[in-house]
């Protein structure tokens, strides 16, 4: 066979892609649009070949540049919070990693700006979404620290590293009832906050359980 298996015929069978959406669904998630996107998105074309069986396993896999991809339940359950409270057009997600949080949500919002800081990540992903005919998506290579002002507001903001403490600009980049969905904690662990901006800037703040993410880092890597 030649070329990338996008329908994923031969390399996962449906009834793999089932059982993760079991577990998912056993896990809490109950979002239909969710769970079928988990399901339709070939995983697979994320990870390396030699993983590409692994690939629907629910559990964070190595992508390369000490980086991983994030397991499906994380993705769905972010997901599920930033879409939960109605319609969603502009997103910001900061760490499109191999982009597969991004192919996930795409078809869910109406528009999404990434921002990755290692290049060969970002190439990747941009490739990977090209190939599934993902359109809506605008990625850029840079620090996402500091948000995207240039686009700002976003109607909400997925951070997929680790965060010490929830940063500022990407608060003042949410317009008033954006959500920002970001792991906040040390390297042990971090609680996944999802933090809603009200009127006169108030933050209403809950916790969408235990997590373990890659940290947050600043500058951007060629
Ligand atoms: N969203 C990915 C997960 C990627 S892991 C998925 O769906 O699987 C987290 C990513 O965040 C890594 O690729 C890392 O390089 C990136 N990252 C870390 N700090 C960053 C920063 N300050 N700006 C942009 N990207 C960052």
């Amino acid at each position: 066979m030649s070329g990338p298996d996008i329908s994923g015929i031969g390399m996962t069978s449906a009834r793999t892609r089932d059982r993760l959406v079991k577990r998912l669904q056993a896990g809490g998630i109950s979002n239909v649009d969710v769970l079928e996107r988990i399901r339709n998105v070939p995983r697979h074309l994320f990870v390396d070949e030699a993983l590409a069986s692994r690939a629907y396993e629910d559990t964070e896999l190595p992508i390369g540049h000490s980086q991983t991809i994030s397991q499906p339940y994380v993705v769905a359950r972010k997901t599920e919070a930033l879409i939960s409270a109605g319609p969603v057009k502009k997103v910001l997600e900061v760490g499109t990693g191999c982009g597969y949080q991004t192919a996930v949500l795409a078809p869910l919002v109406g528009q999404i700006h990434g921002i990755e800081r290692i290049a060969p990540l970002l190439h990747r992903a941009r490739q990977t979404l090209f190939e599934l005919g993902i359109k809506n998506v605008r990625l850029k290579h840079g620090d996402g620290w500091k948000g995207w002002p240039e686009e700002a507001p976003f109607d909400g903001i997925l951070v997929a590293a680790a965060a010490e403490t929830t940063p500022q600009d990407l608060i003042d980049q949410l317009v008033v009832g954006g959500r920002l969905i970001i792991p906040v904690g040390g390297r042990g662990g971090q609680d996944l906050l999802q933090l809603t901006k009200r009127a006169g800037g108030t933050i209403e703040r809950e916790s969408l359980g235990l997590v373990s993410f890659v940290p947050l880092l600043e500058g951007k890597i060629r």
